[in-house]
């Protein structure tokens, strides 16, 4: 068999595994490259098992609210070790699956790491092939070298790998990663601190779901630290000390860096290649993907474009559909919904309130109320709701929630949102009832009017 090839995709993650299969359903022959498991970051280190984690987490409250129910029994007890052994069965399975996806549309899969050599040529291991086009998608991975000391911490890869519970947690960052793990291992039991430099977590979400997360994460017995910037995190016999700028300290016995990720690019031959990579050392694209090397395009978190799983197998099969499929397709990283699995968690989907108001009038409508479920166990526990609308064409701009299943509801708003929908379409919409979704048809008058900075042909 030769060793040419139509396609030759670097990195069998998310975005590589789809962009293969999309281009090898088109007829085009395809190799794929994968240096470590096939499934990539969101099967086998991050999506996935963080929500199988997750899952671990809400039995506590359950078993909790169980009582106000009626229920009664034996306290339970968790056994890291029995889940961590669960969860890695879990994994093979699915890792199982996406190999058997690959070799039954066609895909041929190379184990090896993959180097670009230019001329179309890439090597993996000792065997060089050649394609007509390539295709980077080899992700990203925890960065370091916000702090110094941070290589001294857990990324989340380790956490997910863990097989005992810390007695504490230091959390280092307030990110998506950071306010994840921080509600999960306090949900499980863990003593967490989570420690940010802005005053909010989660920097760029719509402020009134902020504040409502570091209330809720603080009604959950997690430790706030904010508003100091971080400076050296250090490790010793004790466990780990985060130095702050204001000279304060804050101590666990275990550390997670959640300070962000990077894109992988080292060590693939792409300056050899001619690809170039921008000032973030993400590999720049154009809208179809493609670098600045002719013959080669890059997808997923290598680009830093939207780092998200569905964002890279929807570019993956752009890329495919254009190439192979003789349909042109470019994605639209506008209105991409994104959740964030805290207790409870986030969703969203459009622009944020401030986004918003920046290009004209907008109306806000919200709702916030005590959930059926946990208000009849007696917690104070809230959900709110908040739709920002075009305060002139009464287009839905933005959909923002925190509260039990958000995650679920707001995918299906996206729906409307990509469609264009008014707020007259929501409220011509009649309510599923009982739900906590269907406030988000019954919210009638705004709450308040946002003049907006700028006018909209600005
Ligand atoms: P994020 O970019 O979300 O968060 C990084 C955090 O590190 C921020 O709070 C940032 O603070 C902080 N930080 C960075 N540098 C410093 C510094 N020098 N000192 C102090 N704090 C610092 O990255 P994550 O690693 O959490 O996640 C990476 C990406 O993975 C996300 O952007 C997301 O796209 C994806 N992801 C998505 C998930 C989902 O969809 N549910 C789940 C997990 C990850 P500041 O804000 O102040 O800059």
């Amino acid at each position: 068999m030769s060793d040419d090839f139509d396609l030759v995709v670097l990195g069998a993650g998310s975005g590589g595994v789809a962009a293969s299969r999309r281009a090898a359903a088109h007829g085009a022959r395809v190799l794929i490259a994968e240096a470590s498991r096939v499934g990539g970051t969101c099967v086998i280190r991050g999506c996935v098992p963080k929500k199988l984690m997750m899952y671990a987490a809400g039995y506590a409250q359950a078993f909790d609210e169980a009582r106000s129910y009626g229920w009664s029994g034996t306290v339970p007890s968790f056994e890291m070790h029995r889940w961590a052994d669960a969860k890695a069965a879990e994994i093979d399975r699915l890792e199982a699956i996406y190999r058997k996806l690959l070799a039954d549309s066609g895909v041929e899969l190379a184990q090896g790491r993959a180097q670009l050599m230019g001329g179309g040529r890439v090597a993996i291991g000792s065997r060089i092939v050649r394609a007509t086009r390539i295709l980077v998608a080899t992700g990203g991975a925890p960065a370091h070298d916000a702090l110094p000391g941070l290589a001294t911490a857990m990324t989340s890869n380790d956490v997910l790998d863990m097989r005992a519970l810390p007695a504490s947690l230091l959390v280092v960052g307030g990110g998506y990663i950071a306010v994840e793990f921080a509600a999960i291992l306090a949900g499980l039991g863990a003593k967490v601190t989570l420690a940010f430099r802005d005053t909010l977590p989660l920097r760029g979400f719509d402020i009134d779901l902020r504040k409502r997360l570091a209330q809720a994460l603080a009604g959950r017995g997690i430790d706030l630290a904010a508003g100091v910037a971080l400076t050296t995190l250090s490790h010793g016999a004790d466990g780990y000390t985060l130095h702050r700028a204001d000279g304060s300290t804050l101590q666990a016995s275990a550390a997670l860096n959640a300070t962000g990720r990077r894109p992988n690019t080292a060590d693939l031959g792409l300056e050899a290649a001619g690809v170039q990579l921008d000032s973030r050392g993400a590999i720049a694209v154009d809208a179809d993907s493609r670098t600045s090397a002719p013959g080669i395009w890059a997808i997923g978190d290598v680009t830093q474009r939207v780092n998200l799983t569905p964002v890279a197998i929807a570019e993956g099969r752009a890329f495919a559909d254009t190439e192979f499929g003789r349909r042109p397709t470019r994605v639209d990283h506008r209105t991409v919904a994104s959740a964030v699995f805290t207790d409870p968690p986030i969703a969203t989907v459009g622009l944020s309130e401030a986004d918003a108001a920046k290009r004209g009038p907008v109306d806000i409508y919200e709702s916030e109320f005590r959930p059926m479920k946990t208000a009849f166990a007696g917690s104070a526990a809230r959900t709110y709701m908040k739709l920002v609308v075009d305060g002139l064409s009464d287009r839905v701009l933005g959909v923002h929630m925190i509260g039990a299943d958000a995650p679920e509801i707001v995918q299906s708003l996206a729906v409307a949102l990509t469609c264009g929908a008014t707020k007259r379409d929501f409220d011509r919409t009649v309510a599923v009832h009982p739900t906590a979704a269907e406030e988000f048809v019954l919210m009638r008058e705004p709450a308040r009017r946002v003049a907006g900075a700028s006018s909209r042909s600005q």
